[in-house]
């Protein structure tokens, strides 16, 4: 974990009072005492984290077959989310951190229904296109769709062996910079 700059802190302090708003309307919570969500402390990932967007820590001892709220130590997102075009995303990111936080460890079935009943606006490829924004700043190839002008930034060539997300167009190698 990394310390939240005052600024992130508050953008986080705010994504959070939002996320539990809304939780509070939602029938799958009607039984859960979502205030309690606002006593997890909030951190960041560090910076280069592409591949998690957020993770709950659980506290050292915690016992893992009765979680709740107060077993966590933290959740941490990162910092990219709170930039103001993630908003909505990062919404539905910290909706899915507090699912762990109220006990449900596994991402199974009834985390997946619970996940998907997050009433915010979501695109299934949100997560994807913002692991794509933070590969962006190390990529040394864009694979390109020369069908929907999609660029996905890599650090390898990709070599044929990939389809744009989009339209299922073979993805065309670009260097971004020498190697
Ligand atoms: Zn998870
Ligand atoms: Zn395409």
């Amino acid at each position: 974990m990394a310390k939240a700059n005052g600024i992130a802190y508050a953008a986080l302090l705010q994504l959070r009072d939002d996320v539990i708003h809304i939780m509070k309307d939602m029938p799958a919570w009607q039984n859960e005492d979502v205030e309690t969500l606002a006593e997890i402390p909030l951190g960041v990932l560090r910076r280069n984290a592409t591949q998690r967007h957020g993770v709950t820590r659980w506290k050292r001892g915690a016992n893992l077959n009765t979680l709740t709220v107060f077993d966590v130590e933290v959740i941490d997102l990162h910092p990219s989310l709170l930039l103001d075009e993630w908003k909505a995303y990062a919404a539905f990111v910290l909706h899915h951190e507090y699912i762990h936080a109220l006990g449900w460890r596994a991402h199974d079935s009834i985390f997946r229904a619970l996940e998907s009943s997050w009433p915010g606006t979501i695109n299934v490829l949100d997560g994807p296109n913002f692991t794509d924004s933070l590969r962006l700043a190390n990529a040394k190839w864009l694979w390109i769709c020369k069908t929907c002008d999609k660029s996905y930034p890599r650090q390898k060539r990709g070599n044929r062996n990939y389809k744009c997300r989009h339209c299922s167009t073979i993805l065309i190698d670009q260097r971004v910079q020498p190697e």
